[in-house]
Order: C-alpha cells, then sequence, then structure tokens
C-alpha cells in the first residue's frame, strides 16, 4: 500500500458535484482532496513528492460489476485463429506454442473462423494428428470444436454422441458439434494453475483500463475450483475481487459464509440469442416465450435461506418473467421478514427487459441492479438479433436504464467479459450513447455506475467508490474528462494510470 499525491489534476470525487485540483493518498488510503496548495503542504508532511498531472482528470478506481475471469482468462490465453489466412498458418501456430509451451499443456486454440480460411474448411483431424499431444480448437461462435485424436479421446468422446462428425473413410475427422461440442468444452482438463493463471490474466488486463474492483462470476458447480483458487490466493490478485456464484448450492458452506455471498449470475432465464430468455409474450421469431429454469419454491427457499443470514444475494434475469420471478421471491421473503427490510442485500444480473411495475419494485426493495450498457450498444438496435427476436417495440424497451434510475434503482456497470469486452470506458460510452435515446443516462450518471454505484452493487461503498478522506486509494488518471468531452468521444479516452491503494500499478 502506498502513498501518492497529484496535484495540478481535475479531481473528480464522485460526491455531489465537487472537483478539486489534489489528491494526497497516504498508506493505500485517500488522506485529503483540495487545493494544490493544501495538498502540496500536506504531502510535504508526509515525506510524498506530488506528481503533475498537467490538468489530467483522476476519477475513483472503476468497478465491473459482472465479470467472468476464468472464460475470459482462457480465451484470451489460447491461440488466436481468428486472422489465420489458411490451414497452413493454423498449424504453423499450433507449432510455435508446441515449442513453447508447457509439455502437459494441451494446445488450445482460439476463435476460428472457417469462412476466411481459403479452404473454407477447419483442419482435420489427421492434420492435427501430428502433434503428439492434444489439440483443442475453439471456433468463433462457441458453436464448434476441431480435435486431434489425443484430445478426442482424453474427452471422452465416443463416436456415437451426436455432433461427431464423420470424414469420407466413415471416422471421426475431429469437428465436434452439438453435443459433442457441449461435452468436449465441458470436459476440457484446466488445471488449477491455468486456471488461476487465467483469472489473474484477466485480472491484469482489467487494470489497463483503469478497473480496480471485479465482481467476479465464478463456481459453476461443486467440483469447479475458481471460487476456492480466489479465496486461496487472493493477495496474487492485482485488482479486488468480489465474488458471486454462478449456481445455487448449500449456504452453510464455509465459503459462502466466508463471503457472505449466496447467488451471482445463476440463470433463471437465459439469452435473447437463443431464444431462452423468459418473457410474458411469444418470440416473434421462433417458438414460445422462452423458460424459467427453477421453480418458485425453490428460489424462494433460497432468498429466504440466504435473508435470514443476512448473505447477499442475486440471480441472472433478463426477460420479463426471469426478473418478475426473482421479485417475487425478494417481496415475498421481505413480507415474511419485514425486520431485513433495510439490511437485505438484494441485487440483479443484467435486467434486461424489466416491466414498469417491477422497476418500481425494485426501486421500492433496494435492489441494486448490475447491468452491462454494452450489450445494447454493440448488440442492439434496429439492424440486431434483439430487433428480430423481440421486434422493435419490446427490443426499444431494452436495458431502460434511464428508466430504472428514474425509479430510483442504484445501478452498476459491468461487461459479462467475455459476452463484451471489460472496458469501463466502453460501458460508460455505452450508457450515454444507447441506440436509443430515451435510455440514455448523462455521463455523471454513466461514471456513477462504474465508480460509487458499482461499489454500491457490492456493498463497498463505506470504503469504495468516491475519492473521500478513509477511502481505499483506488484511483484511474484519464486523458480526457468524460463529463465534459465529447460524448461520443467517451469510449476514445486513454487511461494514463491506474493507481490501487496508492500504488501506480499501471501507466499507458
Ligand atoms: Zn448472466
Amino acid at each position: 500500500m502506498g502513498n501518492i499525491a497529484f496535484i495540478n489534476a481535475n479531481v473528480i470525487p464522485m460526491e455531489e458535484r465537487k472537483r478539486f485540483s489534489a489528491v494526497l493518498a497516504v498508506d493505500g488510503k485517500i488522506v485529503a482532496a483540495g487545493t494544490d496548495e493544501e495538498i502540496t503542504e500536506k504531502a510535504r508532511e508526509y515525506g510524498v513528492t506530488p506528481i503533475d498531472l498537467k490538468g489530467k482528470t483522476v476519477l475513483p478506481g472503476f468497478h465491473d460489476c459482472h465479470a467472468h475471469l476464468t472464460i475470459t482468462g482462457f480465451d484470451a490465453m489460447g491461440i488466436n485463429m481468428y486472422d489465420a489466412p489458411d490451414i497452413k498458418t493454423v498449424i504453423e501456430r499450433l507449432k510455435e506454442a508446441d515449442e513453447t509451451w508447457p509439455e502437459d499443456r494441451w494446445l488450445f486454440g482460439m476463435r476460428l473462423d472457417e469462412g476466411l480460411l481459403a479452404e473454407k474448411r477447419p483442419p482435420l483431424m489427421s492434420e492435427l494428428d501430428i502433434f503428439d499431444r492434444p489439440v483443442f480448437i475453439s471456433d468463433r461462435g462457441g458453436h464448434y470444436v476441431v480435435v486431434n485424436r489425443l484430445a478426442f479421446d482424453a474427452l471422452g468422446i465416443t463416436e456415437d454422441l451426436r455432433g461427431v462428425r464423420m470424414g469420407e473413410d466413415g471416422k471421426p475427422n475431429g469437428r465436434l458439434q452439438d453435443e459433442a461440442n457441449k461435452k468436449a468444452r465441458n470436459n476440457y482438463p484446466h488445471s488449477e494453475q491455468e486456471t488461476l493463471e487465467a483469472m489473474i490474466y484477466t485480472c491484469e488486463e482489467a487494470l489497463k483500463k483503469g478497473i480496480t474492483t471485479i465482481h467476479g462470476q465464478e463456481g459453476s458447480a461443486a467440483d469447479d475450483p475458481s471460487m476456492r483458487l480466489v479465496l486461496e490466493n487472493r493477495d496474487k490478485f492485482p485488482v479486488d475481487l468480489n465474488m458471486w456464484w454462478l449456481y445455487i448450492n448449500d449456504n452453510d458452506e464455509p465459503m459462502c459464509e466466508e463471503l457472505k455471498v449466496w447467488g451471482g449470475d445463476i440463470l433463471l432465464d437465459g439469452s435473447i440469442g437463443s431464444r431462452t430468455a423468459a418473457f410474458f409474450e411469444n418470440y416473434c421469431d421462433g417458438d414460445g416465450n422462452g423458460y424459467l429454469n427453477y421453480d418458485d419454491d425453490l428460489i424462494n427457499d433460497h432468498v429466504e435461506k440466504a435473508i435470514m443470514k443476512d448473505h447477499a444475494v442475486s440471480f441472472h434475469a433478463i426477460g420479463e418473467r426471469g426478473i418478475w420471478q426473482a421479485l417475487n421471491s425478494y417481496e415475498r421473503a421481505l413480507e415474511l421478514h419485514p425486520e431485513k427490510k433495510e439490511t437485505a442485500k438484494l441485487r440483479l444480473e443484467h435486467m434486461g427487459w424489466p416491466t414498469e411495475e417491477d422497476m418500481e419494485r425494485a426501486g421500492r426493495m433496494g435492489v441494486r441492479v448490475s447491468t452491462q450498457p454494452a450489450f445494447t450498444y454493440l448488440r442492439g438496435g434496429p439492424e440486431s438479433i434483439y430487433r428480430s427476436r423481440l421486434g422493435e417495440e419490446r427490443e426499444k424497451r431494452g436495458y431502460p436504464l434511464r428508466r430504472m434510475l428514474d425509479h430510483g434503482i442504484i445501478i452498476g456497470g459491468g461487461s459479462d467479459s467475455d459476452i463484451t469486452p471489460m472496458d469501463a470506458l466502453l460501458g460508460i460510452h455505452s450508457a450515454v450513447n444507447p441506440p436509443y435515446p430515451e435510455n440514455a443516462v448523462t455521463p455523471y450518471e454513466a461514471v456513477r455506475m462504474y465508480t460509487s454505484d458499482g461499489a454500491k452493487c457490492g456493498w463497498e461503498e463505506d470504503f469504495k467508490g468516491m475519492l473521500l478522506p478513509g477511502m481505499q486509494a483506488d484511483m484511474v488518471v484519464l486523458d480526457e474528462d468524460p463529463l465534459t468531452c465529447d460524448p461520443l468521444a467517451i469510449k476514445d479516452i486513454k487511461i494514463l494510470k491506474t493507481v490501487r491503494k496508492g500504488d501506480i500499478v499501471y501507466e499507458g
């Protein structure tokens, strides 16, 4: 934990609309913000030499309120095949890794796009069998993988499994789709060391974007080591991790007790892309209106137990009906235990298509929402899959950040990385410039989502999210002021420095 002083700066503490020209942190905590003279004087008392920022902007370190650490890291650490022009290049890249990677590691390729290869097909198993270790290449959309024989056998794939593609010789050609694709991805043997490295890598990338706190979504099953690895290696991570679960486990479990968290990205419903997000009315381009994955009783029971233990609770809910199910259970629990009304830690992930009534309910109950503005910015609008699935009226109602704020809901911003890039400025830009202006928030409100309100979504507002005396000295130095620059240029602002607990941990 370090000491640092910035002077001649544009310090925005995110407390009301205050601004200062200087800020001092000692032993990892903010001591004061004020004028250059005041802070220079105070810095001298502590023996700190102030850094002249030449007018650059200082904000609290950003929070990414929803990111998948392992998946993001695994993706980034794989061999990138996206821009490979032909199969020869794919093989060359595998050979390079084969010579440099540790011997027990599989050759893991990512983002293969057969449409971009000269041959218009992925490599065959026979072409990948030149390697004497398993080869596993994932396509760009996650719909298939290509493997060699060693990987095929090690993954426990059998020829009769649906999706195992056969060559002209009647034997598997290495391409695995459908069931076989799913099984291959689930059975990929990431070692614990690799899993830890992947998560740390993700956090190091986050620092480059000014992110100092990540709300990690991990622990997808009882045998998934990621949550345990986080708890055992806390001090190896270069950012603060506020952890949430990917599955409903037993809240008597020691890790739940330690985290005081019993929920997270638990899929009450699904996604728009797969038509599994649950709505009241049917999809416009296919059968049905999505579905709920759990019975009300199970969810009610889960929520009530969490509230009684004063654990935070959250669910993934995208469609109207998923949100409705979560809020019903929150409302029920608070009615049964009115003494918990003020202290219950209720949260939702995404909240894509809330009804007006449910926004009112969420605001009233103090539900804090972790949402992702880049979803609609990058994936919504008239030409989007959201539009064809949902129709114009419904598509426009997606991620209504303006309405949520008007209903008093506290919103934290996140990426859902690797769904969208872990990039808080892109998120802020997206919240200010959504496809439909009626859903837009102001730059100040958008910055709040990634700072002070982001901290609230992790119940860390007592010591993070603002630059106030006593708070953790997490800061980001920006080339431009996102509150006053051209709103269309927010995403292009450069990160100059990231400060965590008073130490400069990144310089751009
Ligand atoms: Zn989710």
